[in-house]
């Protein structure tokens, strides 16, 4: 196969782990870097450049789209798309994954456990949407964080309220959130593969901190997890679309619940921890994929 690994930086170790891959699986594989790329919206005839190269050939591409440039990379994945390229997670799936709120009305359209989560714009709803959520101590996060950024912990009403009309004052969209307390600053990321958990770990967030983020100083360790929480998660990629995921789940005492579901999970904390070769899987359900995939056709197609 030819493959492309759609990616800023060939140095970043996800990236270098599917490209070795890749590699020693006998294919020819490029890392792309999509930000540098330009495409042609021309009727019957979509092409990708890059400088003055175009981009012709690839059977899969596999995106690796960072948070900061979610619509432009979509837009280039899509493009592939439309030349018929298999994506690995398609341009609907990535979008969709990347809004929290979105990803929480489709999970829980499909019965998914979530924390209770509310969300309003009239800045008037403010005190309803925290005492819905079982009033203070309540988590609010940035429609579109990453990383743990934007996601704080408000210990009581009045902070809870504060948090909001501050985001609400630099006009960004929040959703408040019931904070699973029992969840001990800790979350489960499964990490989805084909519709399979194929590795998990426990992220425990450093002293202090209720965000287990690894970018926060979170540490992983390997971890055995029920067969209700693996089944949560691989429904979750699922109803996402995302053939590759990091469903994040928190313990809380009604069971498991997803706090998020990412499309470009990271592979460092996962393989590390788990000494278990995650980018292989992937490339050989790429293989599989090819395999079956009718060709222009995305299994996104016309979906929200
Ligand atoms: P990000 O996309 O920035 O990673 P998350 O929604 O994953 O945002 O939240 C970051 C971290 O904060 C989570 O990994 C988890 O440890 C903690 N957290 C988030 N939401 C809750 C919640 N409702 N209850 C308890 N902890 C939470
Ligand atoms: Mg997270």
């Amino acid at each position: 196969m030819k493959l492309a690994i759609l990616s800023r930086n060939k140095r970043l170790y996800s990236t270098n782990s599917l490209y070795e891959a890749a590699v020693k699986a006998g294919h020819e594989v490029r890392v792309i870097d999509y930000v540098k790329c330009h495409m042609e919206i021309t009727s019957m005839r979509p092409s990708i450049y890059l400088g003055d190269e175009k981009l012709e050939g690839f059977d899969a591409i596999i995106p690796r789209i960072g948070a900061t440039y979610t619509f432009f990379g979509c837009a280039v994945v899509r493009q592939f798309e439309m030349m018929n390229v298999y994506s690995l997670n398609e341009s609907v799936a990535i979008s969709r994954s990347r809004d929290k709120l979105r990803s929480l009305q489709l999970l829980a359209r499909k019965g998914i456990g979530l924390p209770v989560t509310t969300f309003a714009h009239d800045p008037r709803a403010t005190g309803q949407l925290v005492k819905q959520v079982g009033g203070a101590p309540v988590v609010i996060k940035l429609l579109e964080g990453t990383q743990g950024v934007g996601v704080v912990l408000a210990e009581t009403n009045k902070a809870a309220e504060s948090v909001i009309e501050a985001f609400r004052g630099l006009n960004a969209n929040i959703l408040a959130q019931e904070f699973i307390k029992e969840a001990g600053g800790a979350d489960i990321r499964c990490f989805v593969v084909g519709g399979k958990v194929v590795a998990a770990i426990k992220r425990q967030g450093k002293e202090g901190e209720f965000r287990s983020n690894l970018h926060r100083g979170g540490s992983a360790s390997i971890v055995k997890i029920t067969p209700e929480e693996r089944s949560t998660a691989a429904r979750a990629a699922k109803i996402m679309g995302l053939n590759v995921a990091g469903v994040d789940l928190l313990r809380s005492n009604h069971g498991p619940v997803v706090m998020e579901v990412n499309s470009s999970p990271g592979l460092e904390g996962i393989e590390t921890a788990t000494g278990k070769d995650v980018a292989g899987l992937i490339i050989t359900l790429i293989e599989n994929q090819i395999k079956i995939q009718t060709p222009n056709r995305t299994r996104t197609k016309g979906k929200g």
